[in-house]
């Protein structure tokens, strides 16, 4: 099960599932409906599990086969009720979350009992799928808890799986999860960052290329004097002889202003390139006074797991950011090899 949630961890959006679909993956993951909607639209015909369902979306999620996730007692009756009254099928799959310890969404082990009696009285339900989700699969000093989680899934969903009279699948692993806990398995995986090229440690790095790049070209390059300063505000003071190239990407792009004035940093031919004064909202401007460029050459503001790991350490945040973040105005192009 692909997650290509959030615009494939911004990636694109069908482009992506679509390239998936002919690979024979079985199951699709998105976080709302207008996402499996979309996708859809654009010919996806793979089951796809929604994991916010909400109340004003069920119409969508029949009319489009979106599967929900269900994870609380309210959902679960209010869903019911919706398919019970305007389902022209006889069944409608659904996967239930359970809450094994990341006290996100989901049913806990004490609400198990009345939850196998109301599967059982909306039988026209159909459970396709009983999962969980863990909380530390990335972190090694985490492993017993995630070793717990595993062990209270399995448990959980034994016991719901005993009352049905049909095979269901189970899942638990993320990207973590699935190079990590090999055990853990069950017989499906939620395949995320790492189908986006990122690695959960070093090891797994060596291992994966590079999926995703994100680039602009100079628009104009610059002499300033000492004196002058650079952009809004005036906040790119110059101090010494600089010349700067003006870049066509902005914090309406997804380039964080707080990247501004020297704390982050751009890469013309594999040279970091500081960003003087303020990211404006569609440019930047970059220090290239020790790069010999011309306008119209490449500029780099990630191509591999560590320029986008230099970011999110930059920026405080992680991998999965900066790649959603990027917005969706910046043109994707797509390469078939
Ligand atoms: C986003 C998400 C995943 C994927 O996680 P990665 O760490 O990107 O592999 C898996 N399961 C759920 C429930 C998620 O929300």
């Amino acid at each position: 099960m692909p997650m290509v949630k959030a615009f494939s961890y911004g990636s694109g959006s069908f482009e992506i599932a679509n390239a998936l679909q002919h690979t024979r993956v079985n199951y699709f993951a998105v976080a709302y409906a207008d996402e499996g909607v979309e996708l859809r639209k654009n010919g996806i015909i793979t089951p796809i599990m929604v994991m916010n369902p909400e109340l004003q979306s069920f119409e969508q999620m029949l009319q489009y086969n979106l599967e929900p996730e269900i994870f609380s007692f309210s959902l679960l009756e209010q869903f019911a009720n919706y398919v019970s009254v305007n389902n022209k099928q006889v069944t409608f799959p659904i996967h239930i979350k359970l809450d094994t310890g990341m006290h996100r969404l989901g049913f806990e082990e004490k609400d198990i009992t009345s939850l196998i009696e109301k599967l059982k009285q909306y039988s026209f339900l159909q459970v396709k799928s009983i999962f969980s989700h863990l909380a530390a699969s990335d972190d090694a000093t985490l492993d017993d808890f995630t070793h717990l989680q595993i062990n209270l899934f399995d448990k959980l969903s034994a016991q719901i799986m005993q009352t049905l009279s049909y095979p269901t699948l189970r899942h638990i692993c993320n990207s973590g999860g699935i190079s990590r806990f090999p055990e853990a398995h069950f017989n499906m995986v939620r395949l995320g960052i790492g189908l986006y090229g990122v690695g959960v440690n070093n090891e797994e790095q060596k291992h994966l290329l590079n999926v995703s790049s994100l680039k602009t070209t100079i628009s104009q390059i610059r002499k300033i004097e000492v004196g002058e300063t650079v952009g809004y505000s005036r906040k790119g003071k110059i101090t010494k002889p600089t010349t700067i190239a003006v870049v066509p990407i902005g914090y309406a792009d997804g380039l964080n202003r707080k990247l501004s004035n020297g704390v982050g940093h751009l890469y013309i031919k594999n040279r970091p390139a500081p960003i003087v004064g303020n990211v404006c909202m569609d440019m930047c401007m970059i220090d290239i006074t020790d790069i010999n460029a011309q306008e119209g050459d490449e500029v780099i503001v990630f191509n591999s797991a560590e320029t986008l790991q230099s970011l999110a350490n930059i920026l405080g945040t992680i991998s999965y950011e900066i790649l959603t973040s990027v917005s969706a105005r910046v043109k994707r192009i797509y390469l078939q090899e």
